[in-house]
């Protein structure tokens, strides 16, 4: 936004200049020496940006100047996230969206047209599946549906008209991991742009610019921000690739309050060090579900018996903190017994932050589906999803013990 950023975010926006990890999130995209001298970077709030005279508004739209106009196409707040968020990606840009949801309408809106279709793993995002086939579709956009982790399904099922290749890895809430080596050969093959949803794996355990997918789109509402306590997403690739997911974010004006993007900033700096801790939590209380007589079984990357487990271990640096089981019971009211009895973990939807959160997507996400969409969806009665959050292991277990116990 100003003179002085350009020249520092020459450097951070492509690589990191550091070797660590926690080095990055915390100095990635910040200059070294910011406003008033203080170590933070200050919340801009201004929705507009003045300039001096006529001639430097003539001068900005001549020139490609790095300064800010009006705060739906950007402020120093939020170009402040995106040089960091670009950092550990290790993308070349990245654009911040107000959620997961508007990151991923603006990326999708941005690349179709009537006409075009693309091809989905199914396991997906209810609201994402939502939007492709409720909305989407009424712009004359074809969504086509293949199994998860049925490649052949997949090149099969493009045309000269697809244009997107979209997956989620790992998937809400089947927990499948999806080989990128595989996915992005298709879509070079064809000639077809890649998008994968990472929110549940984030950039500390899973690295899809590097496995070569086009682009990568985060919840940071999640992990990124990692507190409950805001919403916010991202779309990140190639800079050329994203000028008019960009552009069209000025129009649709899905952008954050400087305040929100401070809250972002701040979660980020200790983003390692939670996700440390959602991994080692997610595989100590995974390993503890998957013996527990009360519960029939546990999906879990970390875990030797899931389906995706040698391919998890092989690509990613850890499996995160969410943890679907199911309890030997199938009835939900079994399934509901056990999620209210749990006095650590609160019942809520969403995963990443530092409380632990439980629910049971039939009654959360699913309730009003048919027994036949459910089933279709893969949302069994007895469904639990845990997101453990950064408490101590020790404590999330013993409640859980008591909650099935009792
Ligand atoms: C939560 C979530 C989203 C949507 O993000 P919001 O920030 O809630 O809009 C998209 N994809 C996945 C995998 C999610 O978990």
């Amino acid at each position: 936004m100003s003179n002085s950023d350009d020249s520092n975010s020459a450097n951070t926006t492509n690589s990191s200049p550091w070797a660590g990890f926690s080095t990055t999130a915390i100095h990635g995209g910040e200059q070294r020496q910011k406003a008033h001298d203080a170590i933070t970077d200050a919340i801009v709030c201004a929705s507009t940006f003045s300039f001096a005279n006529t001639q430097a508004v003539i001068d900005f739209i001549e020139q490609d100047q790095q300064r800010g106009e009006y705060a739906r196409y950007g402020n120093p707040s939020d170009m402040v996230v995106e040089r960091k968020l670009a950092a550990i990606e290790g993308a070349e840009d990245a654009i911040l969206f107000s959620s997961g949801m508007a990151a991923l309408v603006t990326l999708l809106m941005a690349k179709l047209s009537a006409g075009d279709e693309i091809v989905f793993f199914d396991q997906c995002y209810h609201r994402s599946r939502e939007f492709c086939a409720k909305y989407l579709s009424r712009y004359g956009v074809i969504t086509k549906q293949v199994q998860t982790g049925n490649y052949q399904a997949m090149a099969d099922a493009v045309t000269d008209r697809t244009k997107m290749l979209v997956s989620e890895s790992p998937t809400n809430p089947h927990l499948s991991v999806i080989d990128l080596e595989q996915f992005v050969a298709i879509g070079r093959r064809f000639h077809v742009e890649t998008l994968i949803d990472a929110t549940l794996a984030t950039p500390y355990n899973l690295r899809p610019i590097a496995a070569g997918v086009d682009y990568v789109m985060h919840s940071a509402t999640k992990y990124l921000g990692g507190h409950n306590d805001l919403l916010a997403g991202v779309v990140l690739g190639r800079k050329a690739q994203l000028a008019d997911v960009r552009s069209l974010r000025g129009v649709l004006g899905g952008v954050n309050s400087p305040h929100n993007c401070y809250l972002l900033q701040r979660g980020l700096k200790t983003f390692e060090l939670r996700m440390q801790r959602h991994n080692e939590n997610g595989q100590r209380v995974a390993e503890f579900l998957s013996t527990h007589p009360m519960v029939d079984r546990v999906l879990y990357p970390g875990l030797p018996n899931h389906p995706d487990h040698e391919l998890a271990v092989r690509t990613m640096r850890g499996f995160g903190g969410l943890i679907t089981f199911f309890t030997k019971d199938p009835n939900w009211q079994a399934a509901a017994r056990v999620v209210d009895r749990c006095q650590l973990a609160r019942i809520g939807p969403s995963l990443g932050g530092v409380e632990s959160l439980i629910e049971q997507p039939y009654v959360m996400s699913y309730f009003k589906y048919s027994p036949a969409d459910r089933a279709r969806f893969g949302i069994p009665d007895n469904m639990i999803r845990l997101a453990c959050g950064v408490e101590n292991a020790e404590d999330i277990i013993a409640d859980l013990d008591q909650a099935l116990r009792s």
